[in-house]
């Protein structure tokens, strides 16, 4: 099997047949894949179109799991469903088109060095705050982290087999594929492509859900925060040093006495803000850890339905 393309689905009854239609359209028979729909804990009718799919075409899987895990469980479940030599990770509400994918095939086939190739927006169709909060983000995930973000790369990504195994070996439970594909390496060539409107339903993206995954994204590759309590704990103390000392120097000197009211409230009020500030930073990691200790599984596949033709 030469290329799978890995579908995560949440709720997408009105596209994924259209898009199963669009990629026999663009692959025709001349290459030979397979199709991994992932359905997430759709609450519609996707299951049912799905199943309908997979009886009708034999080179496709679905792997359906029993509740909403995420897309980027979702992603983690299809990849190991998959058994292509190289794999795709492609939407399934038509905004990424199947024919970006065989200009990744093409680079793949005629650059042995290269092992993935990411598809980026050209131009992103959202506001110019949204593109200017995800700049900042990118900015400030990049100078925190120890892996390189790559700002406008999407997960819409081809990838050679080695790839996809490295991907597969990290088995944490947070889990931000952006940094994966990061971290675990290999050679990557970014392409850009036209991100079309949605066919059918809406984003699922909200502006929570969002702020939710920076906040993974960060916590995922940098221990930075951790050591920024050090940090600030160092640089206060160090200020109230030379603050204390300030005030006895002037009170033997000048007899000055030590005012002010204000002053003492403004810092109990900023230092014991910065101590919760801090405690909850140390809390979001250690709870982080909690839940991976717990050990648990990604997500849990509730039917998996696969062609026996299809088994290897
Ligand atoms: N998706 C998923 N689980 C989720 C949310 C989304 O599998 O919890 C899928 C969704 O069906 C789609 C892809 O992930 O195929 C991208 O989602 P969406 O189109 O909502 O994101 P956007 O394109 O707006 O970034
Ligand atoms: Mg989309």
């Amino acid at each position: 099997m030469k290329l799978s393309l890995v579908v995560p689905c949440f709720n997408e009854e009105d596209n994924v047949e259209k898009f199963l239609q669009e990629v026999k359209n663009t692959l025709k028979n001349d290459i030979d894949h397979e199709i991994v729909f992932v359905n997430d804990g759709s609450t519609d009718n996707t299951h049912k179109v799905l199943k309908q799919l997979a009886e009708e075409n034999k080179n496709v899987q679905v792997v359906t799991f029993s509740r909403n895990f995420g897309k980027e469980a979702a992603m983690y479940a299809g990849l190991s469903a998959s058994c292509g030599e190289m794999v795709c990770v492609i939407d399934a509400d038509l905004q990424q088109h199947p024919q970006v994918v065989l200009e990744m095939l093409e680079i793949l086939d005629n650059n042995p060095d290269t092992d993935c190739v990411t598809a980026y927006q050209k131009k992103r169709r959202e506001g110019i705050l949204m593109s200017g909060i995800k700049s900042v983000f990118y900015k400030l995930i990049n100078g925190i982290s120890d892996v390189n973000f790559v700002n406008g790369a999407s997960d819409f990504r081809l990838m050679r087999r080695t790839m996809v195994e490295a991907i597969l070996s990290m088995t944490e439970y947070h889990r931000f594929s952006k940094g994966i594909f990061s971290w675990v390496g290999f050679n990557t060539e970014y392409i850009p492509y036209e991100a079309k409107k949605r066919e059918n339903g809406k984003s699922k993206w909200g502006v929570k859900k969002l702020t939710k995954y920076a906040v993974e994204g960060i916590m995922s590759f940098s221990t930075k925060p951790l050591r920024f309590a050090a940090y600030v704990g160092f640089v206060s103390s160090l200020i109230s040093v030379i603050y204390m000392f300030i005030v006895v120097i002037q009170k033997i000197f000048w007899g000055i006495d030590v005012p002010g009211y204000a002053t003492i409230v403004g810092l109990v009020l900023l230092l014991g803000g910065l101590q919760l500030f801090c405690l909850g930073v140390l809390g979001e990691y250690l709870a982080k850890m909690y839940i991976q200790v717990k050990n648990r599984p990604v997500y849990i596949v509730k039917e998996h339905i696969k062609s026996d033709e299809n088994e290897n």
